[in-house]
């Protein structure tokens, strides 16, 4: 399994880091979590191209998680393609439906699918993934990939989550402001140690980075490591994780 990270800032802009999307890729099989700002351009430099997107799974409904999907559309059609499945919690349809109300001309433009998914397990692009939802302002689901990749969504830290990503290769977890932000509905480094401590997680990346934690990256993994002793990296805009 191939995971790349293609966006991993917030919804402020630290000129680098794009919105949040991953892709995910095994043998013959593509799919987008996420699409929020940049992610369009992102697909194009990580050489994956929009073209090969044909599924996008949403983790909730937040602008800086799903601000492409229009133009990821609109690209799509553009280019020859047919269709594209969207799924995502509760809500999923009624905010396509918005969208292309707004934007009266992008309707039928392609076939789309949408289907809308709750915590549990479900098959989407030839992938086996379990939902779990999580602490944010939205509702929110985590998504699992068997025992390799887990991606956190925008949450919290809390012991469910970590649980649902217990012994996974990799997982991917907010982490979008230094300790000293007064925060909800995301962690801070030091809640996210306290709650990974004693968990089996192969390597923990962190995303959804806030231009807070610009320069900050040192002291945030200590603060990590202070109860956490695991493989903990910063998340980098285009990086691919091999993972077997
Ligand atoms: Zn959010
Ligand atoms: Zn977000």
């Amino acid at each position: 399994m191939r995971v790349t990270f293609l966006g991993t800032g917030s919804a402020m802009p630290t000129g680098e880091r794009f919105q949040t999307g991953i892709v995910v890729q095994e043998d013959e099989h593509t799919l987008l979590i996420d699409c929020g700002s940049g992610v369009l351009h992102r697909l194009q430099q990580s050489g994956i191209g929009y073209e090969e997107i044909s599924s996008v799974l949403l983790t909730h409904h937040h602008l800086d998680h799903v601000a492409d999907l229009l133009p990821l559309m609109k690209a799509r059609w553009l280019a020859g393609e047919e269709t594209l499945e969207i799924v995502g919690p509760q809500g999923t349809k009624a905010m396509i439906d918005g969208l292309l109300e707004v934007h009266e001309y992008m309707q039928d433009k392609l076939e789309l699918q949408v289907r809308e998914v709750v915590a549990g397990d479900f098959d989407v692009a030839g992938f086996d993934v379990s939902a779990y939802e999580t602490r944010h302002s939205l509702p929110c689901l985590a998504y699992r990939f068997d025992d390799r990749f887990t991606f956190s969504g925008d949450s919290e830290a809390f012991a469910g989550l970590v649980n649902f990503a217990e012994e996974c290769a990799i997982l991917l977890h907010d982490c979008s402001f230094p300790d000293d932000v007064d925060v909800s509905n995301h962690p801070t480094p030091e809640k996210l140690g306290a709650e990974l401590a004693g968990s089996d997680i192969g390597r923990v990346y962190l995303t959804h980075l806030y231009p807070h934690t610009e320069g900050r990256h040192e002291e945030m993994l200590e603060s990590i490591s202070a109860e956490y002793d695991g493989d903990v990296r910063f998340a980098k805009d285009l990086q691919t994780v091999t993972i077997t």
